[in-house]
């Protein structure tokens, strides 16, 4: 892991924002709670709360469709929220932003829809060792419909890339790579820039798995240069059931609409339909407006703290966690990554990690055990699963020295 840079305290108010989430002054089991859960979800600041009970108290309508003044008004915010999410990924139009359901709704999107036009028999498609399964069925699938050939990039033991191998993978049959940003089960921040300039060495595009990445890092699409890029609205303290699709224009008017329906088209008879252009051809049905004014506010809500600040504070964090975990004996860390995102993953010697999960949840911490939905890597590491604490910018220094004391009566008891 990268050495502690620098930090400067005052830039994050710790408890002007965690006054601003109304969960995190609830007690669980008795214990105020302490939630390290924050990969599989994030909690909400009462701005995101306010903004959806305030659309459906006094906005709600349908968009793109009324003459009425209530479904002008919320048309326009709709697209506002979409122009915000282009200016926050920094997409050079907002027709390249579609909003989804999440970024297993994203991959599938472009699984579907890639595949339909791009691959054929005998392709090649590469994911990693380290990959989610929303970003390994939906191509495993395409593989199996197409006759196409899964390939896997491997990883160290410190759960890096091997991007020697990476390279070798890359030929003349390889069609599109889908790759995550950050991993969610160990938190290696993956190089894709180099792994998306290495494939467009070869035109290869590359889809962006970014479901871990944008509520600790700043992304830009246009640097990164990346083809697709993805996340989920609930991961960067929206709300659940949205999310965004990031595609390259020229990529989004060669493939064909996923769904289809009301809202996609221009004209439509028995005979024959006209497509809408980008972005609506890829939104069928009234989609979750509701979701998307949410998820505006939450991507406000991070550039108000700030993403430098964010990323500074939650390494610190890591850091500190990581030092404390370490000296905890029969204590193993997967995921020792020079680049990391907040995410500590541990085994302990003897003990199942839900039985772990199970003490601390009683203690009122909120840890993840299992295999993360990456049954792939933890095979790879030769353990039945994890338990994983995933830190977000409202969490504290206390919380950790809570958990590390909890943790170590967990083991007492269980050993
Ligand atoms: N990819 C990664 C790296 C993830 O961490 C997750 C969620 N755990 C997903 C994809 C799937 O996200 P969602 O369930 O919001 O579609």
């Amino acid at each position: 892991m990268t050495a502690l840079k620098a930090i400067d305290k005052t830039t994050i108010n710790i408890e002007k924002i965690r006054a601003d989430f109304p969960i995190l002054s609830r007690k669980v089991n008795g214990k105020p709670l302490i939630y390290f859960d924050n990969g599989a979800t994030a909690q909400k600041p009462q701005q995101v709360i306010d903004r959806i009970d305030h659309y459906y108290s006094y906005e709600n309508a349908n968009i793109h469709r009324g003459v009425h003044t209530l479904s002008r008004d919320i048309t326009i915010g709709y697209e506002n929220a979409r122009a915000a999410i282009q200016k926050h990924l920094n997409a050079a139009n907002p027709c390249e932003i579609i909003f989804t359901k999440g970024t297993t709704d994203a991959i599938n999107l472009v699984a579907s829809s890639f595949s339909k036009r791009f691959i054929s028999k005998g392709d090649e498609i590469i994911v990693s060792v380290m990959e989610h399964h929303s970003n390994i069925l939906p191509w495993q699938q395409v593989c199996e419909e197409k006759e196409a050939v899964l390939k896997v990039i491997p990883i160290n033991d410190a759960g890096e890339l091997v991007l020697d191998e990476y390279n070798k993978l890359l030929n003349e049959k390889t069609k599109i790579i889908a790759i995550a940003h950050v991993s969610n089960t160990l938190g290696t921040i993956n190089p894709i820039k180099e792994i998306i300039s290495a494939a467009h060495a070869r035109n290869i595009p590359v889809l962006v798995d970014g479901a871990q990445a944008v509520p600790h890092l700043k992304v830009d699409v246009q640097e990164l240069d990346c083809d697709f890029y993805c996340f989920s609205g609930h991961k960067v303290f929206g709300p659940t059931g949205i999310g965004v699709l990031y595609g390259k224009e020229k990529w989004l008017n060669q493939i064909p609409p996923y769904q289809v329906g009301g809202g996609t088209i221009k004209t439509v008879s028995f005979e024959k339909t006209e497509y809408a252009d980008i972005p609506l051809k890829f939104e069928a049905g009234t989609p979750d407006i509701a979701g998307t004014l949410g998820l505006a506010t939450a991507i406000d809500y991070i550039n108000e703290i700030g993403l430098d600040a964010i990323t500074t504070y939650e390494h610190e964090l890591l850091v500190y966690a990581t030092e404390k975990l370490q000296k905890l004996q029969g204590v193993k860390i997967l995921g020792t990554a020079k680049e990391k995102a907040g995410v500590l993953s541990f085994i302990v010697e003897g003990i199942h990690p839900f039985d772990i999960g199970t003490i601390l949840d009683q203690m009122g911490i909120a840890v993840r055990t299992g295999h993360h939905c990456t049954q792939p890597l933890v095979a790879y590491y030769r353990v039945p699963g994890t338990v994983r604490v995933s830190f977000a910018f409202y969490n504290t220094f206390e919380e950790i020295n809570v958990f590390i004391k909890g943790l170590e009566k967990a083991i007492i008891m269980l050993k």
